[in-house]
């Protein structure tokens, strides 16, 4: 297994529990979101992620459980926890199985629906070392609000994770501002607080 360090071009490998998954969304969506989301974090560092079958020899390990699943951090149900992951080089990332996971706001009408997408992108930021932010706006936030989408790093999440692994050579700030600005607007919405 590769160290996680800084400065050094690596891959991580990252696989799903074959046991702990759920129903409401299926396999290929979910790994088309996880794809989605572990992208977003390569395009800011030098660190590519690459799925695999093998789970015992993965860096990253994704499942879905219920409360007490024996990390001593139990979940808690509907809401509140929504998902935890440890920190290098654990690599261990859980999502609370009570949740109503949603790919699709349109296809899922629940007024507790979860994004996935957004927790996915949360979590990585643990995954990969980052603590949680003061800044709104920044995807390592402590909480999400049911039926809302956030997934697009922030400059806070960058230079995060940029002080922990450097920057990925075709990563620039000034592309990310720009895609930014109309973004901005739109955020300060949030109702409900929920730990993730
Ligand atoms: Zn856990
Ligand atoms: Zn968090």
């Amino acid at each position: 297994k590769p160290r996680w360090t800084r400065g050094t071009p690596m891959t991580l490998t990252y696989a799903f529990s074959p046991y702990n998954m759920i129903d409401r969304v299926s396999v290929p969506e979910i790994r088309a979101v996880f794809e989605r989301a572990f992208a977003r974090w390569a395009s800011v560092i030098p660190v590519s992620f690459q799925e695999t079958p093998e789970y015992d020899r993965a860096d990253i390990t994704i499942g879905f459980y219920l409360g007490d699943h024996g990390d001593g951090e139990p979940f808690d149900g509907v809401l509140g926890v929504l998902g935890h992951a440890f920190s290098p080089q654990n690599g261990r990332f859980h999502l609370d199985a009570a949740e109503t996971w949603s790919v699709d706001f349109e296809r899922e009408a629940s007024r507790v629906a979860v994004d996935l997408e957004s927790v996915a992108t949360h979590e990585i930021g643990h995954v990969l070392g980052l603590g949680h932010s003061s800044v709104k706006e920044a995807v390592m936030y402590p909480s999400l609000s049911p039926r809302r989408k956030k997934v697009d790093l922030k400059i806070d999440d960058v230079a995060g994770v940029q002080a922990l692994y450097g920057s990925n050579p075709n990563f620039t700030f000034s592309s990310l501002l720009q895609s930014q600005n109309s973004l901005n607007a739109a955020v300060g919405l949030e109702t409900g607080f929920y730990k993730w």
